[in-house]
């Protein structure tokens, strides 16, 4: 199991100060096709260590993927995060029952304010995806794939990624479609996605999965 520490944070947003978990470490026996990471015990225990990966005041909502301490936030920023927390429909029905996905998809709609990249909306929706098929939230792991790929796609256009991040980033927009059931257009994605490792033997890895998922998804497609 991982490590992790308990600590009390001050609420960027809001000022509440309460009694959090920082997942610091986990040990992991390798990655799915998604990256997702395979952490020993049971599945909700990874779950739980994902989730762990990001904070979420109990009282406004705000959440973030980074330590809080490290935020600073501006007059306009807070008022504009309280506004869409306030506003946002999914928590308005899920803020009760807190579901397992719910700190990822605050911290989706605090980072949309807070001008976050695209990829790391991306990357906070593909976290929530995880956490929803090691829970067994069907629906929603389909909701925060897709969520994921929209991101990433806008990411390839905005973002001005390089190197690893680039490969990886278009790697996941084949593999996220052809979970979402795409698989032509998986089979174009992972075809780019080879193109951004050529001649890399630090991406030999990635090539690897790129060559087992096209057939996959060649197969799929058939
Ligand atoms: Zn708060």
């Amino acid at each position: 199991m991982g490590e992790s520490r308990r600590a009390y944070v001050v609420c960027p947003v809001c000022g509440h100060v309460f009694r959090t978990t920082y997942a610091s470490t986990y040990v992991t026996v390798g990655r799915e096709t998604d990256l997702c990471p395979k952490i020993p015990g049971r599945p909700s225990d990874g779950a739980r260590l994902i989730r762990s990966t990001v904070t979420m005041c109990p009282a406004c909502s705000f959440a973030a993927g980074e330590a809080f301490d490290d935020l600073d936030l501006t007059f306009d920023e807070r008022y504009g995060i309280e506004e869409r927390l306030k506003e946002d429909g999914l928590l308005k029905v899920f803020r009760k029952g807190q579901p397992p996905w719910l700190g990822f998809h605050a911290a989706e709609v605090c980072g949309k304010e807070r001008s976050l990249r695209s990829r790391e909306l991306g990357d906070l929706c593909l976290r929530a995806s995880w956490v929803c098929r090691k829970e067994r939230e069907r629906p929603f792991e389909s909701t925060f794939q897709l969520r994921a790929l929209r991101h990433f796609m806008r990411s390839l256009q905005e973002d001005d990624l390089l190197g690893r991040e680039l490969s990886v980033t278009t790697y996941l927009v084949g593999e996220l479609n052809r979970r979402l059931g795409n698989h032509r257009e998986a089979l174009n994605w992972y075809v780019n996605a080879g193109r951004t490792t050529e001649g890399d033997p630090r991406a030999a890895w990635l090539d690897r999965l790129i060559d087992r998922q096209s057939k996959l998804a060649r197969e799929q497609a058939a």
